[in-house]
C-alpha cells in the first residue's frame, strides 16, 4: 500500500483521540544546529483535526488501526468494518522528519491499535521515539500513548523519549469499562498510571536532590488521559470526581473529554447520536474550575442535577446558586472569594490583587483591568458602585447573562 494512503487510513483512524496538546513540556530547540526540531511556541505549526473541527499541531496517527480488542465505541475494533493498514516504524520516522522539515507539524503523536501483543506493539511504538531521538536528533514534541498492560521497562523507556504519555481511562465507570471494552481492564490502566506516577515523582525528587548528574529523563510534560462522554449514563457530576480523583491519585497534567462521535455499524449498546459538543466544552469549562479556581468537584454540579447547564457557563451557574456570598468588594475579598466572581480570570484576580496594593479600584478601572463588566456588576462592590439588591436576587439575572443566541455563519 502506497504511503500516502497509509496515511489517509491511519491519521483518520486517530481523529476520535483528542487528548493530545503539546503544552508544558521543556523548552528545546535546535538553532544551535546540533538536532532537529523544537518545543518553543509557534514553532512548525501544522493542522491536524479533531472530528469537531479543533485544531491540533501535531502529526496525529496510528501505527496501526488493526486491533486484537474488540471496544464497541472505537472505530477500529476488530469487528469494524474498516480499511486497515500499518506504517512501519520507519515510515512514521520519515514522515515525522518530512512534515517537520516542510513546517507542517511541531511534533507526533502516536498512539496505536493492539496487535500480537501490549508488548509487541508499545516496542514499536517506543522504537520510532527511540529513532527519532537518537538517529535524527529530533527535538520536537512527541506525545506516546501507552498501552496499559505493556512491561513496565517497556514505559520507562517510553518516557526517556517522549515529552508527555498518555494513557486512556476511557468511561468514567468501570461498569461501562466492562460493558463497552471486556478486553480492557480498568485495574490495569490504573496500575499503569500509578507506575507512571511514582517515575515522575521519582525524577521531579531527583532533580531537587541530584546536584551535579543529570536525572534520567522521563516525560517532563507529564501525563493524561482520555475520558469518552456520552457513550454511557455517567452524567457530569460523576465525570467531573472520577477526573478529581485522577488529578488526585496520579497527578495528571490533563483530562480531555471527548464527546462520543457515532461510528459505523455501531453497537445497539451505544446512544444512537453524538452528545451535543457544548457538553464537551461545559466539562472542560468545569476542569479549569477544579485545577486553577479552588472549586471541588461536587461543588461544581448540584446534587439534585448532575449535569452541567449548557446555557451558561458552570461558574455563573455556582454563583446563581449562592447569590448569598454576593455582592463581593473587590477591594477587600481574598484571593480565593475573587476567583469565584463569575467573569473574573485567574489573570484579572492578579491585576486586581496588584492594584488595590497601591489604590482602591472604582467603577472606571475595571476598564484597564479588562474585566466585561455586565458580567460582574451585579457580584460586586467597588467604592463607587453597589449593585442594586433587586438585580441579584431577581428571577430574571440568568437570562439577563445568559450568552445571546447567534445567527451562525453560512461557510460561504
Ligand atoms: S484497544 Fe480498543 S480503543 Fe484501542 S484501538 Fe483497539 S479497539 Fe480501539
Amino acid at each position: 500500500m502506497e504511503l500516502l494512503r497509509k496515511l489517509e487510513i491511519l491519521a483518520d483512524a486517530a481523529k476520535y483521540d483528542a487528548s493530545c496538546a503539546s503544552s508544558g513540556t521543556e523548552m528545546r530547540d535546535s538553532r544551535d544546529g546540533k538536532g532537529l526540531g523544537s518545543t518553543s511556541p509557534g514553532m512548525g505549526i501544522c493542522h491536524s483535526y479533531a472530528p469537531d473541527g479543533r485544531c491540533i499541531s501535531l502529526l496525529k496517527i496510528l501505527l496501526t488501526n488493526a486491533c486484537n480488542f474488540d471496544c464497541l465505541y472505537c472505530v477500529n475494533r476488530a469487528s469494524s468494518n474498516v480499511a486497515r493498514a500499518r506504517f512501519t516504524v520507519d515510515e512514521v520516522v520519515k514522515l515525522t522528519i518530512d512534515f517537520y522539515r516542510r513546517n507542517y507539524i511541531e511534533g507526533l503523536f502516536l498512539s496505536s491499535g493492539i496487535i500480537r501483543s501490549p508488548d509487541y506493539t508499545m516496542e514499536q511504538v517506543v522504537s520510532v521515539a527511540r529513532k527519532l531521538r537518537e538517529e535524527h536528533r529530533f527535538r520536537g514534541y512527541i506525545h506516546l500513548k501507552t498501552i496499559p498492560e505493556a512491561d513496565e521497562a517497556l514505559i520507562a523507556e517510553a518516557g526517556r523519549y517522549a515529552d508527555r504519555l498518555s494513557i486512556n481511562i476511557e468511561t468514567p465507570l468501570e461498569a461501562s469499562l466492562t460493558t463497552l471494552a471486556p478486553e480492557k481492564d480498568q485495574r490495569a490502566i490504573r496500575r499503569t498510571m500509578g507506575r507512571l506516577r511514582l517515575k515522575l515523582d521519582e525524577t521531579a525528587e531527583a532533580k531537587k536532590t541530584v546536584r551535579r548528574a543529570r536525572p534520567p529523563r522521563f516525560a517532563p510534560a507529564g501525563q493524561s488521559t482520555q475520558m469518552i462522554v456520552g457513550a454511557d449514563d455517567a452524567n457530569d457530576r460523576v465525570i467531573l470526581s472520577t477526573s478529581a480523583n485522577l488529578y488526585g491519585a496520579y497527578k495528571l497534567k490533563r483530562v480531555y473529554y471527548s464527546a462520543f462521535s457515532p461510528i459505523p455499524d455501531a453497537s445497539r449498546a451505544l446512544p444512537l447520536q453524538a452528545p451535543p459538543l457544548v457538553r464537551e466544552h461545559r466539562l472542560y469549562q468545569a476542569d479549569w474550575l477544579m485545577r486553577f479556581y479552588g472549586f471541588d468537584a461536587d461543588e461544581i454540579v448540584e446534587e439534585n442535577e448532575g449535569m452541567l447547564p449548557l446555557d451558561i457557563d458552570p461558574k455563573l451557574a455556582w454563583a446563581l446558586r449562592h447569590r448569598d456570598r454576593f455582592p463581593l468588594d473587590i477591594n477587600k475579598a481574598s484571593r480565593e472569594e475573587l476567583l469565584r466572581v463569575p467573569g473574573f480570570g485567574t489573570r484579572t484576580v492578579q491585576r486586581i490583587l496588584a492594584t488595590r496594593r497601591t489604590t482602591t479600584i472604582r467603577f472606571a478601572d475595571l476598564a484597564r483591568l479588562n474585566v466585561i463588566r455586565n458580567k460582574v456588576l451585579p457580584f460586586i462592590v467597588l467604592s463607587d458602585h453597589r449593585p442594586q439588591p433587586s438585580l441579584l436576587d431577581g428571577a430574571s439575572l440568568r437570562a439577563r447573562l445568559r450568552p445571546k443566541p447567534q445567527q451562525l455563519g453560512f461557510g460561504f
